[in-house]
């Protein structure tokens, strides 16, 4: 696919240059190679942006149901017409698999447009009747919004942002991650020509640069956040400042639990999924498996076999099952866990080291991985590694596998196999956690909410439900008669 290799920032409908022309590179992290030139951007851009986004609120916010519709629905043609070449903008900047970003992020990237292109004609208000009065709930657009997405899908984040933002009529400024948004750019690029001026702006560059500016600006009305807890706590600082709401998704720890009743072979293949996955950097990675003894070692021994024969290499191979990891702090970031691991008393299973020969040596490629012995307080098992690493633990009774799973600062995800319809209800009910596949792994369904409990982050997305956090409501309350109440007339 031939795409640009300069881009500036998206403002007002047009590619313009940061106001101070700075640029900054994108990579393969699979081969080192420069990709694109993109804006550094300053606050100037992210004034000019939102000033931009805000210029088109008014025309926006009053366009009909079908023009909203229209726009998602050609967004998610578009994405589909030339599917391939955009998986493989994603698969060249981010490192992921050609085969998943074909078969993961493409379609699920395309559902968010065309689930939301239906949330126009839906999104109403309520009326209600009294004796003397009539009650008009409105429902309105909040506004101006900034989004802040980070590296590891950016299709899908980018899609599961912007949707709702434009079905529900708000305008926005969205900043994707420095190290990988090629996809994003190419996408904007191809669809300029549908977009109503300033409805929808990118801004590049630094979050620590730009960040604060965007987020505390006075003409933006809320902010929606995907990545990590610190970034997070900061953007909760920066809201405080005009009083924003925020959304928030800030990663996860999440528990597959292997009951034993269940069918062993998929829960293995479960595991594999989640650890080797978008070389295991997403927030929903279910990266402690919690097996019962019983089970133990029959699980290792498969699991030990299933990641062993996991190809790792070149991602743009469509046999390519491990890709490289997205960036060089990403790699040292794994490494570093890969020591901590082994200095905790945890043994490796399988992995524990950089993935190397001949062409892997070129890019930031980790062995899938997995610690045994692990314990719960263990750094492993607490932190968020966001790589294609896998703790395991074991249990003997229920409330104990319960009990560990929700014993972590995070709550985004999680996971039951068993083929027992009690426990899989008794434990679903006990997980603190905002979503849980029973028997599959990564079951993503359409319109079915994503989010946290705890420090995983507030808010739900990828369904309806984000629709009340891009609107707000006008309460009108219609007196029936037109007498005083008289109640100071004497
Ligand atoms: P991050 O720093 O939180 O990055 C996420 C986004 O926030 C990026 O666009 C980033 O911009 C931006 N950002 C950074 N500092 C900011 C600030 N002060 N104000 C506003 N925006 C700011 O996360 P990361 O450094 O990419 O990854 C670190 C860890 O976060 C990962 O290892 C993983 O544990 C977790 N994480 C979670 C998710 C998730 O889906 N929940 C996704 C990614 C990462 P830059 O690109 O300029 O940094
Ligand atoms: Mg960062």
């Amino acid at each position: 696919m031939e795409h640009a290799k300069e881009y500036g920032n998206f403002i007002n409908g047009e590619w313009v240059e940061a106001a101070n022309r700075k640029t900054l590179q994108l990579l393969n992290p699979a081969s080192g190679e420069a990709l694109a030139t993109i804006a550094a951007s300053g606050p100037a851009d992210a004034d000019r942006a939102v000033r931009a986004a805000d210029a088109a609120l008014e025309g926006w916010s009053s366009s009909t149901a079908r023009e909203r519709q229209e726009l998602l629905l050609e967004f998610a043609n578009r994405l589909r017409t030339r599917a391939n070449d955009f998986a493989m903008l994603e698969t060249l900047n981010n490192g992921k698999p050609i085969v998943e970003a074909v078969h993961f992020d493409l379609p699920n990237a395309i559902s968010q447009f065309e689930l939301f292109a239906g949330a126009p004609f839906s999104l109403s208000g309520s009326t209600h009747d009294f004796p003397d009065a009539i009650g008009l709930v409105h429902r309105e657009p909040i506004g101006v919004c900034v989004q802040i997405i980070p590296w590891n899908v950016p299709l899908v984040m980018m899609a599961a942002k912007i949707a709702p933002a434009l079905a529900a009529g708000n305008t926005l400024v969205l900043k994707p991650a420095e190290t990988v948004c090629l996809s994003i750019l190419a996408f904007i690029d191809e669809v300029k020509d549908i977009i109503p001026k300033g409805v929808v702006n990118i801004v590049t560059g630094s979050g620590a640069e730009i960040g604060e500016s965007l987020v505390s600006h006075p003409l933006v009305s809320k902010v929606s956040f995907t990545g990590s807890v610190p970034t997070g706590q900061k953007i909760l600082q920066y809201a405080s400042k005009n009083l924003i709401p925020q959304t928030l998704e800030l990663g996860g720890k999440s528990a597959q639990i292997v009951c034993p009743s269940a069918n062993v072979d998929a829960a293995v293949e479960g595991a594999v999924m989640s650890t080797v996955l978008n070389k295991g950097e997403i927030c929903l990675a279910g990266s402690r498996i919690l097996v019962h003894e019983t089970l133990r070692d029959e699980f290792l021994e498969k699991l030990k076999k299933g990641l062993e024969r996991i190809r790792i290499g070149d991602p743009t191979q469509m046999s390519t099952q491990l890709g490289a990891l997205a960036s060089k702090v990403q790699f040292d970031k794994v490494s570093h866990y890969l020591q901590v691991g082994v200095d905790e008393g945890a043994k490796l299973l399988t992995g524990g080291e950089r993935a190397s020969g001949s062409e892997l040596d070129r890019g930031y490629y980790v062995q899938p991985t997995v610690f045994i012995d692990v314990q719960e307080n263990m750094r492993i098992a607490q932190e968020e590694i966001f790589g294609p690493v896998t703790c395991v633990l074991t249990w003997k009774d229920e409330a104990e596998a319960v009990r560990i799973s929700n014993a972590t600062s995070f709550g985004l995800a999680g996971g039951i196999w068993t083929r027992d319809l009690f426990q899989a209800h008794r434990i679903a009910r006990g997980m603190k956690t905002g979503t849980i596949w029973v028997n599959r792994y990564y079951n993503m369904k359409e319109g079915i909410p994503i989010g946290g409990y705890k420090q995983s982050g507030f808010g739900r997305e990828f369904a309806y439900q984000v629709l009340d956090a891009y609107t707000q409501t006008k309460s009108v309350i219609l007196n029936l008669s037109d007498c005083e109440l008289g109640i100071y007339n004497h």
